[in-house]
């Protein structure tokens, strides 16, 4: 593709734009009258207009019908968490039985782990990403204390070569080989939070498979972002956020993917709740728990119905715009912004910043600052720009398909120069 750093061009790409509309479905943080420039959609997506209204519907139901909402309200809540599962299976490629809407990612991490890390005899170790997003961190280092291993030796991180940013295929495959059958499990992010670097999810899986590990990945960058095929590349099981390319709101349910081959295991060790029983039974109040069939089974608690009221439309937003469509636009204005980025650092002598994501990328492109990168970070801030800055030197961009335009790249363009 042929780009141009110019306005009409930029301008004429939004023209010619199928999902354009989607914009004016978004409420557009505001700057001196003016749309903001918003590429912190990894972070927290947008607010939908009609968030309001989705919420609405559940706060008159409750008003109206109190507990009866359970079972009358116009979305009854007692099997609210049933709409999302078909929604959410195309977002991640799986199928409705592989996935529920549940609890918060962190925690959701460690309930699958509950299950799926169960170290045995000489397969204890866990391999992930090296400076994997903190939470995670925290998350595999006290499941290996909890299950009284020490972290320093069984966990395996993976980093960079030295003077390189991201992570080699052939790397990682070679380190699962290695580890071999010391590894019970691999958990790494399938997008990587800081440089922007799409894993290949499923070769790690066949190669993970392979040593007789069990493989999860955790999709917080990945879901709504990239295109998922958890089913086809036989993940055993994922986990997400929905507040990021998911614009569901703040902190709102997060959501789990565990595999059909362990849809039917009563078996597997799981911490439980009354929400991951038959929904025939749970109002039986029985003893003994039976956990219900596919990623259902892994639900503790009754659906937090106002968090994933906004979900809902999101979803809706999200499948209505299609996922070809909007993979096939993220293509487009993710690479509009490296042209854009590459045309400043080829003209002005005096910038000094460098793209540290690789080809395998969704929306966000990490930019590594040499000199004064948060002086420039704390100048486009002022003038309208919403992105990220990681230390010690690392500004995140994520221009996302469904509410940014390519007039958005041309204008961060002209900010930056202006800034320099
Ligand atoms: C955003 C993010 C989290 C946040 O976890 P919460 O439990 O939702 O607070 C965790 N891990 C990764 C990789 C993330 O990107």
């Amino acid at each position: 593709m042929n780009y141009k750093n110019d306005k009409d061009f930029a301008l004429e790409k939004d023209k010619k734009d199928s999902l354009k509309d989607f914009r004016t479905k978004f409420f557009i943080p505001q700057h001196k009258g003016e749309d903001k420039i918003y590429f912190t959609g990894n972070s927290l997506g947008l607010q939908p207009k009609r968030a309001k209204e989705a919420l609405q519907q559940e706060l008159d139901d409750w008003a109206a019908l109190g507990v009866d909402g359970h079972f009358e309200a116009k979305n009854p809540w007692f099997s609210y968490h049933e709409m999302f599962k078909s929604k959410l299976a195309k977002v991640v490629g799986a199928k409705a039985e592989e996935v529920t809407a549940m609890g918060g990612l962190t925690a959701n991490l460690h309930f699958l782990m509950v299950s799926f890390f169960r170290p045995q005899g000489k397969r204890t170790k866990i391999l992930c990403e090296g400076k994997a997003f903190p939470s995670d961190q925290y998350a595999l280092e006290s499941q290996l204390k909890f299950h009284g291993l020490n972290p320093e030796e069984h966990l395996i991180e993976l980093f960079p070569r030295e003077g390189e940013h991201y992570l080699r295929e052939e790397d990682i495959i070679a380190e699962i080989e290695k580890a071999g059958d010391s590894l019970a499990l691999i958990m790494i992010g399938g997008v990587n939070y800081y440089t922007g670097q799409v894993m290949p999810m499923k070769k790690i899986t066949e190669v993970g498979h392979k040593v007789g590990a069990i493989v999860g990945f955790d999709c917080a960058h990945a879901t709504g972002n990239i295109a998922l095929e958890l089913h086809d590349w036989e993940v055993d099981f994922a986990a997400w956020c929905s507040y990021k390319y998911l614009n569901s709101g703040p902190g709102s349910t997060a959501g789990i993917f565990v595999h059909e081959k362990h849809a039917n295991k009563p078996e597997l060790p799981r911490f439980a709740g009354w929400w991951g029983t038959p929904p025939d039974d749970r109002f039986l109040m029985k003893k003994g728990f039976q956990p219900d069939y596919g990623a259902d089974g892994w639900q503790l608690s009754n659906a937090p119905v106002l968090a994933m009221a906004v979900q809902n439309l999101s979803l809706d937003l999200y499948n209505e715009a299609g996922r070809e469509r909007l993979i096939e636009k993220q293509k487009d204005l993710t690479a509009y912004l490296e042209f854009v980025l590459n045309d400043i650092s080829e003209r002005i002598e005096s910038i000094n910043f460098e793209i540290i994501t690789p080809k395998e990328r969704g929306s966000q492109l990490s930019i590594l600052t040499h000199g004064s990168g948060k002086e420039l970070f704390n100048k486009i801030s002022e003038e309208g720009v919403v992105a990220d800055w990681r230390e010690p030197n690392v500004i995140r961009l994520a221009p996302v398909p469904l509410y940014n335009s390519f007039y958005d790249v041309y204008r961060f363009g002209q900010i930056i120069e202006k800034s320099l």
